[in-house]
């Protein structure tokens, strides 16, 4: 059995760390099975799909290396949802109902009262054909459900291990809206049959879904034809908080443009947060495919931690050569040549940290000297050691300050630094001083702009 996965999104909105954990198991788990990997776009909700969000999604997975062998969009597939619609109705498995979103609400709402679980109760049923013509000529328009076994539903999850649901306990759930428009569940089993899917790696949000759409498999496909499953445990914050509210800040598209993340720091960290292994960077997605294992696959939540993303980032950065990233610091007007890049290349957490370092170097930079600090300046200038400075050299001219003028703490390292660098922050000016060299920083101690 060649092992085929897909990857699903509806482009409603754009890739976010917790949808793309998903791509990247069904990619890791493809590829380390030597399988076939498929990106279905469900868009089967016209109104709230974009192309823009499309394109988006597989610029998204193409900058993580998540590639796929095959790709296909549902609304170009209505015609064979038809289909499956007509076969459950004609099996009887598929039923019009007629009840508003109210009264849903208000059935639900007493149900609750009478302690009863609010499950519907396919009133719709025992409708008659006169009783359906009237409420269609009163202008209603039929949701459709599907009629589930009420028996309880086994599967052995890949990563939840032996796995039930009750469907005596779940509602029949709703396949298509009363304006025609499917909901993901059936057209997602039709697609996932005719594309011969063997493994559907999910979150664990879709575990009720799953039990309603392996009957579904099993009334269009026969017995045994679900997919093998397996529900991921959902993405919490670092504070251990549901990340849904701020998914909209952790995108795929800002992890890479607004804060400037390499692609295999992003992969790595969700390939590891919320399994056994520990939390480290690889520089190849093929290495993160050999490791992956559902074993490994922890049931409790995995917690994604912007820091721990930063820290695996800084790792990649820091063993980059040279020759790998002279044409992006190029890019980025930052090419200050190997001896620049091997000197800057431990203090960067992004790659684009690398701009300020080198504007700060090569100037010009316009020194930011208060009035009641100018004699100190000159001071300053007058003491900074002699001959190649080092990194050393910050260490002893600081000192040497010091001595001559009673100056310490803030008062004697921030004018120093507004003066070298014209600001209040940046990076370490230790390994700064050298950089900038002896004639650029006794000019801008003198307060000329270099
Ligand atoms: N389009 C569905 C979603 O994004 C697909 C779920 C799935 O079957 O993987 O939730």
């Amino acid at each position: 059995m060649t092992v085929k996965v897909r990857f699903a999104p509806s482009p409603t909105g754009k890739l976010h760390v917790g949808n793309v954990r998903t791509a990247l198991m069904n990619v890791l788990f493809a590829r380390g099975q030597g399988g076939q990997v498929l990106l279905r776009i469900d868009d089967t909700d016209i109104e709230r799909s974009t192309l823009e969000n499309e394109d988006a999604i597989r610029a998204d997975l193409t900058w993580l290396g998540l590639s796929w062998d095959e790709t296909f969009k549902q609304s170009e597939r209505f015609d064979k949802y038809e289909i499956a619609k007509a076969q459950l109705i004609e099996k009887g498995l598929l039923y019009p109902c007629y009840e508003t979103e109210d009264e849903l609400d208000r059935k639900r709402k007493i149900q609750r009262a009478q302690g009863k679980p609010p499950v519907y109760d396919r009133a719709a049923l025992s409708l008659t054909d006169d009783e359906k013509d009237k409420l269609e000529a009163e202008g209603r328009k039929p949701h459709w459900r599907f009629k589930l076994s009420g028996g309880r539903i086994e599967w052995t999850d890949l990563v939840r291990g032996p796995s039930h649901i009750e469907t005596s306990s779940v509602s029949d759930p709703i396949l298509i809206r009363a304006d025609g428009s499917y909901l993901y569940t059936l057209p997602s089993v039709v697609d996932d049959l005719e594309s011969n899917v063997t493994h559907i790696i999910r979150g664990e949000d879709h575990v009720t879904n799953s039990a309603a759409q392996i009957e579904i498999f099993e009334a269009l496909g026969g017995k045994g034809s679900a997919p093998a499953m397996g529900h991921m445990a959902l993405l919490v914050g670092a504070d251990g908080d549901k990340l849904s509210k701020r998914l909209g800040s952790l995108s795929i598209e800002d992890l890479r443009e607004i804060d400037g993340f390499e692609p295999m720091a992003v992969c790595s960290l969700l390939a590891k947060i919320g399994t056994s292994d520990a939390v480290d960077v690889r520089s190849e997605l093929q290495q993160l495919a050999e490791e992956f294992d559902f074993g490994k696959l922890s049931r409790t939540p995995a917690r994604f931690d912007p820091e721990e993303l930063k820290r695996l980032n800084a790792k990649l950065v820091h063993a980059m050569d040279y020759a790998d990233v002279r044409d992006r610091l190029a890019g980025l007007d930052a090419d200050g040549g190997e001896a620049f890049w091997l000197t800057v290349r431990p203090n960067l957490t992004v790659l684009k940290d690398v701009v300020e370092w080198a504007r700060l170097i090569e100037g010009p930079v316009t020194p930011a000297i208060a009035d009641e600090d100018a004699d100190f300046a000159a001071q300053a200038a007058e003491l900074l050691p002699e001959g190649e400075l080092t990194v050393d050299s910050w260490g002893a001219w600081t000192n040497a300050l010091k001595e001559a003028t009673g100056r310490k703490g803030k008062t004697l390292f921030l004018p120093l630094r507004m003066a070298l660098t014209g600001q209040q922050r940046g990076p370490e000016m230790g390994e700064l001083l050298p950089l900038i060299g002896a004639e650029k920083a006794k000019a801008r101690l003198k307060g000329v702009t270099v």
